[in-house]
C-alpha cells in the first residue's frame, strides 16, 4: 500500500532495466508507477545477447523462453562465439562442448523486442501502472517521501512515492538532478550498430563473431531466423555522424566476406545508429530515497556484452531490496547496500571484462594474436574455456539472501552461480559476447 504517497516506488524509464524492475516489483505486490517520456519502448538497435547471470533473471522474470522464441531457431543453441581475422581465418572460439552443465540456454533477442515482452508483462500486474509521454523534470525530497513533477501532454503533474527507481539510461536527468557525476571517459572511436541482411553463412561465417582489426575491429552476429544480422564496427572519431553515415557501404566493403567490389544490391540495411561509447560511473547509485540502475548508473563499451546483462543484474537486485524494505521488514540500509554491491560489479567485472575485450580487439596484431595469453588460454582447453565462461556468473549477486536479517546485512554475500564445481579466475578473463 502507498499510503500518504501516490505510489510506493515510482520507476523512471521504460528500457529494459526499468520494465524488468516494475514487473518483479509488481509481482510481489509492490505498488509501483513506471514513467517513460517516449511514447512505447525505444526500438534504436542497442543490445542484443545477454550474459549467463542476466539469463538467471530472465528466467526468474519468466521471459526467457519468449525472448528466445524471437531471437533463436535450434541450431543458435550450439554456442559457438569466434574471434577472427578480418578474412575470415580463425584465431580462437568457444565450441559448444565448452557449454558449463547445467547452465540456461543463451538468450538472443533485440533489446526492444525483450523491452515488448517485459511490457506485457507488466500489462498483466494488478498494481503495475505504466505511463508513456511522461517526462521526469524535477525531483524533491522530504523525510517521508520523494515528489517528481512530470510533464505530461496534458501539462505537468506530480507523482509522490516512497522510493524512486532511476532507470532512464545513460543521460539520466534524475543522476543529473541528484548532481551525481559519471567518471570515466569515452573512448577515441564510433561504434556503428547496423542491422543488415547479408548472407553471411554462406561464406563460413557462424552465429557470432568478432574481428580483430587496429581500424575495422567489429561483431558480425546473427540476430533471428530470417536473416538479420548486427554489424557493429568502430569508426573513426574525427568523422561528423553525417560522415560516419556516408560511409557504411565503405566500411561493408572491408568487412564483408563474399565477392569484391561489394555490390550495393548484395545486403539490406534495416537500422543503422552511430553511438558513441563510454566507459563510465556514477559514484555512487544510491542519494537519498533514489537509486540508480542501468545505464543510468554505469555505461561501457558493448563488446562483450556486459552493459544491459549488468543492467538486467541491477534490475532484480533492486527490485528484491525494495521488496525486502517494503515487505519483509528488512531495514533501509539493505538499499545502501544494493548500491554498494552493485557499484562494485559494475568496477570488479563490468568495466574490466567490457574495456579489455575492446582493446583486445583493436589493439591485438591479428597475425600476432596466437601469441596474447586471452587467446592463448581460450585456445588451451575445455577445461579453460569453461572457467572462463564460469566467471560470468559473477555480475550477479542474490539480495534475498538478506531478508531474513531484518536490519543487519552480511558484509559479503553470494554470486548466483549454477550448481557446477569451478573455482573463480580474475573476472578480466570473462566475456559473454556483446552487440
Ligand atoms: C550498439 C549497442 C549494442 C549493445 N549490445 C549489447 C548487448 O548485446 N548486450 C548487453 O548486455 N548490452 C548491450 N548494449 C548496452 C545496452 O543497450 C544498454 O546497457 C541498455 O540500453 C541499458 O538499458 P536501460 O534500461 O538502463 O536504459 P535505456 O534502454 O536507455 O532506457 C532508458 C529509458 O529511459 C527513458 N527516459 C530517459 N529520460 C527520461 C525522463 N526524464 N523521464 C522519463 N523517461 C526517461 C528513455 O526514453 C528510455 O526509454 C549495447 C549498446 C549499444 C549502444
Amino acid at each position: 500500500m502507498a499510503g500518504s504517497t501516490d505510489c510506493e516506488v515510482l520507476v523512471v524509464g521504460a528500457g529494459p532495466v526499468g520494465l524488468l524492475t516494475t514487473l518483479l516489483l509488481a509481482r510481489e505486490g509492490v505498488d509501483v508507477t513506471l514513467i517513460e517520456s517516449l511514447p512505447d519502448v525505444d526500438e534504436s538497435p542497442r543490445a542484443m545477447t545477454y550474459g549467463p547471470a542476466a539469463v538467471i533473471e530472465l528466467e526468474r522474470a519468466g521471459v526467457a523462453a519468449e525472448a528466445r522464441a524471437v531471437g533463436m531457431e535450434k541450431s543458435d543453441y550450439d554456442f559457438r562465439l569466434r574471434w577472427i581475422t578480418i578474412d575470415n581465418r580463425l584465431i580462437a572460439e568457444f565450441q559448444p562442448e565448452d557449454r558449463i552443465p547445467g547452465s540456461f540456454d543463451t538468450v538472443i533477442c533485440g533489446q526492444y523486442q525483450l523491452a515488448k515482452i517485459l511490457k506485457s508483462h507488466v500489462e498483466k500486474c494488478q498494481g503495475a501502472k505504466m505511463l508513456f509521454d511522461h517526462k521526469l523534470a524535477e525531483i524533491k525530497e522530504t523525510s517521508e517521501s520523494i515528489i517528481a513533477t512530470v510533464e505530461t501532454p496534458g501539462g505537468k503533474k506530480e507523482i509522490s512515492a516512497k522510493y524512486l527507481a532511476a532507470c532512464d539510461g545513460g543521460r539520466s536527468t534524475v543522476r543529473k538532478l541528484l548532481d551525481l557525476t559519471y567518471d570515466g571517459f569515452t573512448l577515441p572511436q564510433w561504434l556503428v550498430a547496423c542491422n543488415v541482411r547479408y548472407p553471411f553463412k554462406d561464406h563460413g561465417f557462424a552465429r557470432s563473431q568478432f574481428v580483430v582489426h587496429p581500424d575495422h575491429f567489429c561483431l558480425i552476429a546473427k540476430i533471428d531466423p530470417t536473416g538479420l544480422w548486427r554489424v557493429s564496427y568502430a569508426e573513426k572519431d574525427e568523422l561528423t555522424r553525417e560522415e560516419v553515415l556516408a560511409n557504411v557501404h565503405d566500411k561493408f566493403e572491408a568487412l564483408f566476406p563474399g565477392p569484391k567490389p561489394l555490390k550495393k544490391d548484395s545486403y539490406q540495411i534495416e537500422m543503422v545508429s552511430p553511438y558513441r561509447i563510454h566507459q563510465r560511473s556514477a559514484p555512487s547509485y544510491r542519494k537519498g530515497r533514489s537509486l540508480l540502475a542501468g545505464d543510468a548508473a554505469h555505461a561501457c563499451a558493448p563488446f562483450g556484452g556486459m552493459g544491459l546483462t549488468t543492467g538486467i543484474c541491477d534490475a532484480a537486485g533492486l527490485a528484491d531490496s525494495l521488496v525486502g524494505v517494503l515487505r519483509r521488514g528488512c531495514d533501509d540500509s539493505l538499499l545502501t547496500k544494493y548500491a554498494d554491491v552493485r557499484r562494485e560489479k559494475y568496477h570488479d567485472v563490468t568495466h574490466k571484462v567490457s574495456y579489455n575485450n575492446t582493446c583486445l580487439l583493436r589493439d591485438t596484431d591479428p597475425e600476432k594474436a596466437s601469441e596474447v595469453e586471452f587467446f592463448k588460454t581460450l585456445n588451451s582447453s575445455p577445461e579453460a574455456r569453461r572457467k572462463m565462461l564460469m566467471n560470468a556468473y559473477t555480475l550477479g549477486h542474490d539480495f534475498k539472501q538478506y531478508w531474513s536479517t531484518t536490519g543487519q546485512t552480511p558484509s559479503k554475500g553470494s554470486s548466483k552461480t549454477p550448481n557446477v564445481d569451478a573455482k573463480p579466475i580474475p573476472p578480466v578473463a570473462t566475456t559473454t559476447l556483446g552487440i
